[in-house]
This record gives C-alpha cells, structure tokens and sequence, in this order.
C-alpha cells in the first residue's frame, strides 16, 4: 500500500518522524510536509507563487528523506498527488500533531486539512493529534497508539474519501481508557485577545495560547479529557441534510420568475 505523511507541524516535527516510523512497515511510505510549521494554517492553499520543494533529512531513528514544500499542508497534499509522487497514494496520514483537534479546532488544524484534502480527492486519510499537557508528549509512544487504531481502521475497511479524525490523550498507554468514536463538539472555545503593542493602544492584539471549551458533554472534546483516544468520523460534504429536506420543501418557486 502506497502511503503519503503529512503534517502541520512541519517536515522536522518529532511527531511526523515518530508516526513515519511507527508505520514504516505497513505500506510504501512517502513523506511531504510543508517546510516551516503551519499550524492553525486550516485549508488555505497557495495561489499567488511558486511552492518550492526540496529534499529534507527526517528526524527519524533511521535513514529517511522527505519532501518540504514551502505552502500549506493542503498545498503539500495536492502538489504530492498531483506532481511529486510517482504513482497516487491509496492512503494519506497527517500528523502527528503538537496539540489535540477536536471540537471547533477541527476547522482550523492544517494536521486536518492536511486529510481532508485527501478525501476531496478520493483518497482515505486519517488525521492524528496528540493532547498537550504539562508533560512533555512521547511521541513514539502517541505512535505506536497511532499504529494501533489505524491497523484496526484498515481491518475495518477504509474506502474512497473516508476522513477519520483521531485524537490521542497525553498519558501512558496503561492509563488511556480505550477507544471512542466521538462526534465533534460544538463547544464554544473561551478565548482571549489580549493588547499587543502596551505604547498604542488599540492597534494590535495577539489571541493568547490559552483557551478552553464551553459547555461540552459526549463529543470528542469531553472524551479526550476523560483519557480516551477519540475516533470521530468526518465527512467533506458539510450539507445540512435536515435543512436541506426542509428547505426543499418550501416555495422557492416564483421567487424570480414575473411570468
Ligand atoms: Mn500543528
């Protein structure tokens, strides 16, 4: 199985490297990552110049090359399919991220959308974060749970599109209390803007790293917290089917027609 790693963290993030290891002998590994960090980069992609690729040295424990592209994780994701790789790969891996995306988060990750921009292309893809805590995050370890539900993923049958988002607690795997197929929160996140520039007043601002969730039960951000690995399916079509029946439903005719 051909396999592409990605991330948004950049091509030198112990996270990629650990997750690269960890499923090395799983599949044809490719690595292509953006060059420097673009997390919160969400799916923005680079319209306006040239996206430069080089050949990196990965942090891994043995001998292993990637490509860097210097543009966004959906940047690197597409130019692979489309240019880099010699052949598409059956399934594409972003991650390991530096911090958990769930709830809200989801739609600002580039780890994220470094996935979703697989399954817009057809291509099964799992998105991989590890919580932040104030212990440091064993990445190897965070990986090898990583292997672990994404070989059960592929014994379960990943097909065209699917997007899975995972989420791994920060905590030894004898403490982690198994595996949760959550939905995505819809918590608010408290967040702060807080004066940047002390000498101008009201002409800067920086959103502090700090934030928490509001008001959230049974989704993907309450089961990280309580030491499960989160499991959340996602889909790139965001129609609100229930909207969508009842809206159908009701008279749009004659809403421009004068005949
Ligand atoms: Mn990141």
């Amino acid at each position: 199985m051909r396999i592409l790693i990605s991330n948004d963290d950049g091509i030198t993030a112990p996270g990629l490297a650990a997750l690269r290891d960890a499923i090395a002998d799983v599949g044809e590994v490719s690595v292509v990552a953006p060059a420097t960090h673009q997390s919160a980069a969400g799916h923005a992609i680079t319209l306006k110049r040239p996206l430069a690729v080089e050949r990196v040295a990965l942090p891994c424990a043995g001998e292993a090359f990637g490509l860097s592209v210097d543009g966004s994780p959906a940047d690197c994701v597409r130019l692979a399919i489309r240019r880099l790789l010699d052949d598409p790969p059956q399934l594409v891996l972003s991650g390991i991220n530096a911090g958990a995306n769930v709830g809200h988060n989801v739609f600002y990750s580039g780890t994220v959308a470094a996935a979703v921009e697989a399954a817009m292309m057809d291509i099964p893809s799992v998105a991989f974060s590890s919580e932040l805590t104030d212990q440091p995050v064993d990445y190897p370890r965070t990986a090898q749970v990583c292997r672990s539900v994404l070989l059960r993923l592929l014994e379960s049958g990943l097909g065209v599109g699917d997007l899975v988002n995972v989420n791994v607690p920060n905590r030894p795997i004898e403490e982690i209390r198994g595996v949760c197929v959550a939905r995505q929160s819809r918590a608010g996140i408290e967040d702060v803007y807080n004066p940047h520039d002390v000498e101008n007043p009201g002409e800067s601002y920086l959103l502090a790293d700090e934030y928490r969730f509001i008001g959230h039960t049974e989704d993907d951000v309450a089961a990280l917290e309580e030491g499960f690995v989160t499991v959340t399916p996602l889909r790139v079509d965001m129609t609100d089917y229930d909207k969508f029946e009842g809206w159908e439903a009701c008279h749009w005719d004659g809403l421009f027609k004068t005949t």
